[in-house]
C-alpha cells in the first residue's frame, strides 16, 4: 500500500481526514529499511534518467513551516547525482519579479531534459501565502489555478515529469518543533517570531492548501499527501512516489542508451577498418 495519499485528479480535499502521522503499527526499523532499498533504486533510476537525457524530473515541496522541507530534501540529495539535480528556493518575490507575471521567475528553474530540480516552496505561494494574507485581491489569486495548470501541461508536454508533494504535519507537532528550535542552539537562526504569527493562520492555510491540491491535481502533475509527523515515514513516502514515477520510463531508457552504444560501436568499427 502507498504510504503518501495520490491525487491525480480535481476533487474536493478534506485534509483533517488525512492522517499526519504513521498507521499505527508501522514499524520504524522495517521502515528504514525499505527506505534505504529504495534509496539504491532511485541513485540508480537518476543516473540512468541522466545518461539516457529523455526525460527530467521537477519535485515540488510545499508544507507548513517546520513541515520539513528542508529535511527532506537533505534526504532526496543522498541518492542524487550533482552534475544533474539543482534545488532552487522561492521566497518574498524581489520588486523586479513582482514586476513580472507570477510564473516568470519559476519557468526559469524547471529542469533540463536529464535533470532533476527540486522547489523549495514554488510558484503555489502565489495561491497561499499570497491568498491567506490578501497581497492580491481575491479575482487575481483565484485565476491562478487554471494558469498553474495550463503551466504544468507545458512542462509535461515537453517530458518533465512532475511530482508535488504537500508534507502535512499537524498543528501540535509544528508546535513541538518549533519549540525545540529554541531549544537548539544549532538551529536558534532558524528561529523566527515570523513562524509564530503565521501559526495563528493555521485554518486558512490548510484551506488554501485543499484548493491548491484539489484543483491543481492532473495525472500528469499529481499531488501527494504525506503524513509528515514522523521524519523516518515521510522520507519513505517520498522517496517510494519518486521511485514509482521513475521506475515504469527505466527500461525506455536503457533502449534508447543501448541504441546510442550500439551506433557508437559501429562507428568506431567504420573508422577502424577505414584506418587499417
Ligand atoms: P524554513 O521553512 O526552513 O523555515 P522557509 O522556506 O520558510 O524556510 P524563508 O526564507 O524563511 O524560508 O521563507 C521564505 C518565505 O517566502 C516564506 O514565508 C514564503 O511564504 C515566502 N514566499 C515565497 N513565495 C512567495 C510569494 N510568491 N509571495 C509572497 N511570499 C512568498
Amino acid at each position: 500500500m502507498p504510504h503518501a495519499v495520490k491525487i491525480d485528479r480535481p476533487r474536493s480535499v478534506d485534509l483533517s481526514e488525512i492522517p499526519q502521522g504513521a498507521p499505527d503499527g508501522t514499524d520504524k526499523d522495517e521502515a528504514l529499511e525499505r527506505t534505504a532499498e529504495l534509496g539504491k533504486e532511485l541513485s540508480e533510476l537518476q543516473e540512468t534518467l541522466f545518461y539516457a537525457g529523455k526525460h527530467a524530473l521537477l519535485i515540488v515541496l510545499q508544507g507548513m513551516d517546520t513541515s520539513g522541507k528542508d529535511g527532506t530534501i537533505r534526504h532526496l540529495l543522498n541518492f542524487s547525482n550533482v552534475q544533474s539535480t539543482r534545488v532552487a528556493a522561492f521566497k518574498v518575490p524581489t520588486p523586479n519579479e513582482l514586476a513580472h507575471d507570477f510564473l516568470w521567475r519559476v519557468h526559469d528553474h524547471t529542469p533540463g531534459k536529464g535533470c532533476i530540480t527540486v522547489f523549495n516552496r514554488s510558484h503555489y505561494e502565489d495561491v497561499l501565502v499570497v491568498r491567506v494574507h490578501d497581497l492580491v485581491p481575491k479575482d487575481v489569486w483565484k485565476r491562478r489555478y487554471d494558469h498553474i495548470n495550463a503551466f504544468e501541461r507545458l512542462v509535461s508536454d515537453s517530458g518533465t515529469l512532475i511530482l508535488k508533494f504537500f508534507l502535512h504535519i499537524s498543528k501540535e507537532e509544528q508546535e513541538e518543533r518549533l519549540l525545540e528550535r529554541e531549544q537548539d542552539v544549532e538551529k536558534a537562526w532558524k528561529l523566527s517570531v515570523g513562524d509564530w504569527k503565521e501559526r495563528e493562520l493555521w485554518k486558512d492555510y490548510q484551506e488554501a492548501y485543499e484548493d491548491a491540491i484539489g484543483k491543481c491535481a492532473a495525472p500528469e502533475a499529481p499531488w501527494f499527501i504525506v503524513p509528515a509527523n514522523q521524519k523516518w515515514y515521510r522520507n519513505l513516502a517520498v522517496t517510494e512516489a519518486v521511485v514509482e514515477a521513475l521506475r515504469p520510463l527505466k527500461d525506455g531508457w536503457l533502449r534508447s542508451l543501448d541504441e546510442v552504444g550500439k551506433k557508437a560501436k559501429a562507428e568506431l568499427e567504420q573508422y577502424r577498418s577505414t584506418t587499417s
